[in-house]
């Protein structure tokens, strides 16, 4: 029942952009919690009214399309109902896991550090930088450009995921057990060697494949010695 009631939604993204300026928001309750509040939902939902749309993505937020002249006060009445809105553009982008709704928390400090170190910093094309709380990785970092695994206070890097396409792929491991200690300055030599070295526009996995028999990798892996 209700399954494929409405396969062909009356409002979308592409329906609203042919009908003048629209701008699309990225809004989650954060980068670790999922958890929205009823008086949250309603706020999306009073933000969207007749004119936007609303849909879920898969990388934990609910899309907000708006007409741009509105943008700006939606932004400030999203983020007073302590929702989080995410930049948007060739940026650091930051994602994590829930930390199982909270009983496991051991990464959130120095993910939360990170986020101050990195988010909203610009690259040449979009970098989703994924930080998982433990080695059963459910929410997926290895599929995101940079993945991070954490255990023991300490974090597996994975680089060269192929997020999305028929050629998708998981990262491969190219550090382990970098120390929670080093974790900022070593993310900081990865995204700083693709500002450095990328081509306009090149992502992220195109730059690690293409590069990664150059030397400036191995001097990183050396850099936690
Ligand atoms: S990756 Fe680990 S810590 Fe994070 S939600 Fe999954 S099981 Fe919990």
């Amino acid at each position: 029942m209700n399954a494929f009631q409405k396969n062909v939604p009356d409002q979308t993204f592409e329906t609203l952009n042919r009908h003048g300026e629209f701008t699309r928001l990225a809004v989650s309750p954060g980068i670790i919690n999922k958890h929205y509040t009823p008086a949250q939902f309603q706020k999306i939902a009073e933000i969207a009214g007749e004119k936007g749309a609303i849909k879920y993505s898969a990388s934990y937020s609910i899309l907000v399309s708006i007409p741009t002249c509105d943008a700006t006060e939606a932004v400030q009445a999203l983020q007073e109902a302590g929702l989080y809105v995410a930049p948007s553009g060739s940026i650091i982008a930051m994602k994590a896991c829930d930390f199982c709704d909270g009983e496991k928390m051991e990464a959130a400090p120095i993910t939360e550090q990170l986020y101050h170190a990195i988010e909203g910093m610009k690259v040449p094309a979009r970098v989703r930088v994924n930080i998982n709380g433990c080695a059963s990785a459910c929410y997926n970092a290895v599929y995101d450009d940079i993945g991070l695994v954490y255990q023991q206070e300490s974090f597996d890097v994975y680089l060269g995921a192929v997020p999305m396409g028929a050629k998708a792929q998981a990262g491969t491991l190219f550090a382990k057990r970098v120390d929670v200690t080093q974790i900022e300055d070593f993310l900081l030599h990865l995204i700083n060697l693709y500002k450095e070295h990328a081509r306009p526009n090149e992502p992220y996995y195109k730059f690690y494949r293409r590069t990664k028999s150059a030397e400036y990798w191995e001097l990183v892996k050396n850099s936690i010695k």
